[in-house]
């Protein structure tokens, strides 16, 4: 479509021109096709208004922006294009000025007829008349969009370039142009320091020309680098920082700069660390952990392959820990640990390990011993002397003296012989060595203890077996009165061995409390024993018959031992009165508050309590009278030799004596012999058990506690 010619509406024009000369009217009439064909062709859109801002003219160029035509924009107010995004204050500030005879500059975020926007820069100017009257407005306007584009990308950019990451703009010279305030805040160099300089100014020498060499090969390679690179601050401090280094090209895809964007990763690496070391290491004692200790060991059999040295796993375990923790109160405990834990960092050379494998179990690990197997024995040896030396000195305690002793045991390896795993469960054995070897003591594993632990093993599986499948059999053996009338039985276990034959419990209960066998194989005894029990009772003869049971220390202390016991009595309708419990001092040191209070309760169902074995433990008087016990029972050991040594003739009359003063029963075992009982007699006991009044004896012979035995 056709624009219009402005000349139309230029009335007034046309009388300016008007001449007398045809030259002068040519020369008009050419500066006007002149102007029309500017106007037309013009590279910037141009709107002619009224007064009142009605279109009147557009050119081309209008057209072209707006989506327009002439046609549909002649007549129309030119707030057609208004994106309503100027301000009502903002067009008054146009109108006066223009009313008042002057140009106004300014631009306008407007419409096109597609409804998209765009930006232009208009000069609005009014025109006059030769009387000085407004005719029209003539508005000269260029589009923008793309530059104000331009402008919002820079602004961004200046915006990006002051973020939190340093940055650093360098030429290809690698001089510092320009830097931000995080650069600053980060380096402490300030622009005005770093500009001209090259990064060399943060150089903290601790990387070497190689690792930038491979930087700079790296981005002339892929244009861009980063990674992690320590500098140095303008204090001196040196830091980490993650660097990325990006290549700039000019148009021409020549470099023309390089980027650098930096953030100190000093907190992000202390977290690292902190992290490692909770993975890694002990809370509360600092040594390295289990883990740790095993990454350590697996280095050191390969360091071992290599030097062809030997080196040296000690196992350590505190002997008293567990009381003492029970006593003295936890805190006092940890404060115990961490001592041991310094005392054995003493004890090794650099190079060397304590770790902490958990509670009061400590691990050290020696390298670099001699290749030969006796002189690294022997030197690990004197390391093992050193600690139980160290460890034995008293420990203070927040006010407490106290002391502690440690059992050690040593193995040796090196990489051709062992496993890790292998060498772990050695170094354990041969602590478990040392602490049946009186403890406080040092103990190498040999092939022998191997041996000892296959078979436990096995024998473990096997004893498994025996409580599923009734391999288990409770023998009962009388106790008698001073008269030698039968008062009642202990009922003892025993295991019908597939291929071994009967076994005694000494060779399986020791091994049925570390495995926790014991509890079933106790509660199976309960229920046996007082099974029997109520059994007795329906008959006259034997109605008063007593039945006592021993319990192991990890039975007595299981959580539910009480609420079990009680279950077995209601099960079996046993009668309480009639049923004792053998108790060890284990049991009851263990744990002295849960013992009193288990005590107690079960005291209050009219059970009663023998303590087992009496004169082999502490025997202390002291605990002896808060425990709410019925009987003491003299241990055999003391039995045994009452006719031969002095001293245990001493030992007996002793405990008797104390029984007495305690208000207690006293029961001697293992009484073999009349002499013994005479000598016992003699000396106030007045209960007895032993051979001299019968063997441990099956179920099936109960017709032996149906006739009671006559004095002799
Ligand atoms: P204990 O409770 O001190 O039992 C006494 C041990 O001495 C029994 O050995 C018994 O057979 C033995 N004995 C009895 N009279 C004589 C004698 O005149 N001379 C000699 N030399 N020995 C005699 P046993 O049956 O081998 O039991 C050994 C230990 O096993 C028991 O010692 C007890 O601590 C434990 N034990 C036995 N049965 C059970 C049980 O059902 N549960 C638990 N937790 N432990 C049990
Ligand atoms: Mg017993
Ligand atoms: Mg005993």
């Amino acid at each position: 479509m056709k624009a219009q010619a402005p000349v139309s509406h230029r009335g007034s024009g046309d009388r300016a021109t008007d001449g007398p000369e045809p030259t002068e009217r040519e020369l008009g009439e050419n500066s006007l096709k002149t102007f029309a064909r500017a106007v037309e062709q013009s590279p910037v859109s141009i709107v002619i208004t009224d007064p009142g801002g009605n279109i009147q003219y557009v050119n081309p160029k209008f057209e072209q922006l707006t989506g327009y035509t002439s046609r549909e924009a002649i007549g129309q107010h030119t707030r057609i294009l208004s994106s309503g995004e100027k301000r009502p204050e903002e067009y008054r500030e146009l109108w006066a000025t223009i009313n008042s005879g002057r140009t106004w500059h300014g631009e306008f975020h407007n419409r096109r007829k597609d409804g998209s926007l765009f930006w232009e820069r208009a000069s609005i100017s009014p025109v006059l008349d030769e009387q000085g009257a407004l005719i029209h407005f003539v508005a000269v306007k260029e589009d923008i969009t793309e530059r104000r584009a331009a402008e919002n990308e820079l602004r961004v950019a200046a915006t990006a370039f002051e973020s939190q990451e340093g940055m650093t703009v360098t030429d290809t010279n690698g001089v510092i142009l320009r830097v931000n305030r995080a650069f600053t805040r980060i380096t402490g160099y300030t622009a005005e320091e770093a500009v001209g300089q090259t990064p060399r100014l943060l150089y903290s020498g601790r990387h070497d020309e190689a690792f930038y060499g491979a930087m700079w090969e790296r981005i002339r390679r892929d244009g861009s680098w980063q990674g992690e690179i320590w500098n140095r601050r303008k204090d001196g401090e040196i830091y980490p920082e993650w660097l990325a280094i990006t290549t700039v090209f000019d148009e021409h895809g020549q470099v023309s700069h390089y980027v650098g964007a930096f953030s100190d990763i000093t907190q992000h690496k202390l977290a690292e660390d902190k992290i490692r070391q909770l993975a890694f290491s002990d809370s509360l004692t600092g040594l390295p952990n289990r883990r740790l200790l095993l990454d350590r060991l697996h280095q050191a059999l390969a360091a071992s392959a290599r030097n062809k040295r030997r080196g040296a796993l000690l196992f350590i375990d505190l002997d008293n820990f567990k009381t003492l923790n029970d006593t003295l109160g936890h805190d006092k405990g940890d404060l115990l640990l961490i001592q041991v834990a310094e005392r054995l960092a003493d004890c090794i050379r650099e190079g060397d390990t304590v770790a902490r494998l958990g509670g009061d179990e400590f691990v050290v690990m020696l390298e670099d011993l001699s290749e030969n197997p006796e002189d690294a024995a022997s030197q690990a040896e004197t390391v093992g002397e050193k600690i139980l030396a160290a460890l034995n000195y008293s420990y203070p305690l927040a006010g407490y003296e106290c002391r502690s002793t440690p059992s050690i045991g040593v193995t040796l390896f090196s990489a051709h012989q062992n496993s890790i795993d292998e060498l772990l469960k050695q170094a354990d054995l041969a602590m478990y060595q040392a602490k049946a070897g009186g403890r406080n003591t040092l103990r190498f594993f040999d092939p022998e203890m191997q041996a000892v632990v296959t078979a436990r093993a096995r024998l473990e599986t096997e004893l498994r077996e025996a409580v599923l499948k009734n391999q288990l059999l409770l023998y009962y053996q009388a106790q008698v009165d001073c008269a030698g009338r039968l008062t009642g039985a202990e009922a003892l276990v025993r295991w019908q061995h597939p291929r071994r034959g009967l076994v005694s419990p000494g060779d399986f209960i020791p091994l049925a409390e570390e495995t926790g066998l014991i509890l079933p194989l106790g509660q199976w005894v309960l229920e046996t024993a007082c099974t029997q029990l109520a059994a007795w009772a329906a008959r006259a003869d034997t109605a008063i018959l007593t039945m006592a049971v021993n319990v192991s220390a990890r039975q007595f202390h299981h959580v539910d031992f009480v609420a079990q016991l009680r279950a077995v009595l209601d099960g079996t309708g046993a009668n309480p009165e009639r049923l004792k419990l053998e108790l060890t001092e284990s049991v009851l040191l263990n744990d002295l508050e849960d013992t009193i209070a288990k005590m107690v309760a079960l005291k209050a169902r009219g059970i009663s309590f023998s303590l087992d074995d009496f004169g082999t433990g502490y025997s202390s008087l002291s605990y002896l009278k808060r425990l709410p016990l019925n009987q003491l029972k003299v241990d055999q050991s003391f039995v045994r030799d009452l006719l031969t040594g002095a001293n245990d003739a001493s030992i007996a009359r002793t405990i008797i004596a104390m029984a007495q003063s305690l208000g207690l029963a006293v029961i001697a075992e293992g009484v073999e012999t009349e002499a013994q009982r005479d000598v016992l007699a003699s000396q106030g006991c007045q209960a007895y058990q032993g051979y001299l009044f019968g063997h441990p004896a099956g179920a099936e012979s109960l017709p032996y506690f149906t006739t009671p035995l006559e004095t002799p």
